[in-house]
């Protein structure tokens, strides 16, 4: 998109052309927020998404185990700012809340290791992606990936559209996913990265069509944790 965009300015057709590229890229509220400075979700202090003080608040979250899923990482409990954060990436499309939650996973990571040799995300709903402009989990990935100087892969798809998981108690959680993704061809070690892990049921049926298509190592990080 970049060089799309840099290639696009020689003329006022291109630079039309240019502007809609670039418009289509990012939401109304981020343009509107150009220049101003990040402040912090939690205190409001200028300096970013969320401070070290409010971000030390949060504690340790609870790390669910997960069939299929080797081991789980998770940056914060969902509670207070980081829920902010979430939210305000998954449903308002700002993407400024994208780098402290995947800090937040780089710090557990940093502290535990990881294999992975690949990063890939859970896709969002199409229709949910086209309307906030973004798939949040990708914008995760591609922050940990560059972290962590590993490939971002798209290798996993949903096989239809499915009940919203908010909307299901526990059990009907599992039932609803089963079969929902499928996977392309991947790499055996394989880091799984979402915005929140509640039940697993999602992260595991995640795994299971990454298992499916070759993966033996599977490594769950997740920005925040409701268990
Ligand atoms: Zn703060």
């Amino acid at each position: 998109m970049c060089n799309a965009i840099l290639a696009g300015t020689q003329t006022t057709t291109r630079y039309l052309v240019t502007v809609r590229l670039y418009c289509r890229t990012m939401s109304l509220l981020e343009l509107v927020c150009l220049g101003a400075p990040v402040r912090c979700v939690g205190c409001g202090l200028p300096g970013s998404a969320l401070c070290r003080g409010c971000g030390n608040g949060l504690g340790s979250a609870l790390v669910p185990q997960v069939p299929g899923v080797d081991r789980v990482v998770v940056g914060w409990p969902y509670r207070g700012p980081a829920r902010t954060l979430v939210l305000d990436l998954k449903l308002r499309g700002d993407r400024s809340a994208a780098a402290p939650l995947a800090t937040a996973m780089i710090r557990e990571v940093a502290a535990a290791g990881l294999m992975a040799e690949a990063v890939t995300w859970v896709p969002g709903r199409a229709h949910e992606n086209r309307r906030r402009g973004l798939d949040h989990a990708g914008i995760l990935a591609a922050h940990v990936g560059r972290a962590l100087g590993l490939p971002v892969c798209p290798l996993l798809r949903r096989t239809g559209e499915r009940p919203d998981q908010a909307s299901l108690g526990a059990a009907e959680r599992w039932a609803n996913l089963h079969g929902a993704f499928a996977a392309a061809a991947c790499p055996q070690k394989v880091a799984l990265v979402d915005d929140l892990v509640t039940t697993g049921a999602t992260a595991a049926a995640c795994a299971r069509a990454l298992r499916d298509a070759g993966a033996t190592r599977i490594e769950v990080l997740a920005a925040c944790s409701a268990s």
